[in-house]
């Protein structure tokens, strides 16, 4: 388990609560478009974090921190990550997941254990091109399966949508709302170029707003899911 970042505080990691976030080395999947991709790589420059000094910065600041966020890379590739999380829910921490949904079993389970709070799940494009989002080859019924699995809502949770253009155009979203039909919660996320991994990616302008509003609109049309909103614009 290695811990490449940490940040204090949080006010827009998890909406409405105050949390502390815990970045996880390592991912299975290789997005150009990446901002973290220095913790995806475990970057020798990156500070290791030990998770006692973590857990005694938050039993000593528990008055203003509602919960952790498990962050990465991809927190599910590890298999110590069901010790790592009930580390935080038996110290009274809610816990919230950001995951890519791969790990559909490890993310039943988690569930089933009722290690989490809220579960926060990219769906990177329309499932035509997830392929060319997460740079590499996969097998799209892990993420239907933990697409379904959310749906159910033994957990509250939200799809989220990176706006990157080319990769997700206004066809992939409304793809990407058939198949998330009936969902509770879609989040639209502004594409920053700044960090991207890819150099090609770096110098993709993000939507406008106007543009983004544009889909919203379209996406919000027939109510097929409860709540869809931007973040980040
Ligand atoms: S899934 Fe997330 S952390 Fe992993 S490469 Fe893609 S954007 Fe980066």
């Amino acid at each position: 388990m290695e811990i490449l970042g940490f940040i204090e505080n949080s006010l827009i990691d998890w909406d409405g609560k105050i949390s502390a976030v815990i970045f996880l080395g390592g991912c299975n999947f290789k997005c150009p478009y990446c901002q973290n991709y220095l913790i995806v790589k475990r970057d020798k420059a990156l500070r290791r974090y030990q998770l006692l000094d973590l857990l005694e910065y938050l039993k000593n600041n528990r008055k203003f921190i509602d919960g952790v966020v498990i962050s990465g890379g991809e927190p599910l590739i590890y298999p110590g990550i069901f010790d790592f999380i009930r580390t935080f829910k038996e110290e009274g921490f809610l816990v919230k997941l950001d995951t890519n949904g791969y790990f559909y079993f490890n993310l039943l389970s988690l569930i089933k254990e009722n290690l989490l709070d809220y579960v926060a799940m990219d769906i990177k494009t329309s499932f035509k091109k997830y392929h060319k989002a997460v740079g590499r080859k996969i097998e799209i019924s892990l993420i239907k399966d933990s697409i379904e699995l959310l749906k159910e809502g033994r957990v509250d949770y939200e799809f989220r949508t990176t706006l990157v253009p080319k990769l997700v155009t206004k066809e992939d979203l409304l793809s990407i709302k058939e198949e998330i039909s009936g969902a509770k919660r879609w989040v639209l996320q502004k594409f920053v170029n700044q960090n991207a991994k890819s150099k090609i990616y770096q110098r993709i302008e993000p939507y406008s707003k106007e543009e983004v509003e544009r889909f919203l609109s379209l996406l919000k049309s027939d109510n097929k899911i409860k709540e869809i909103y931007l973040r980040g614009y």
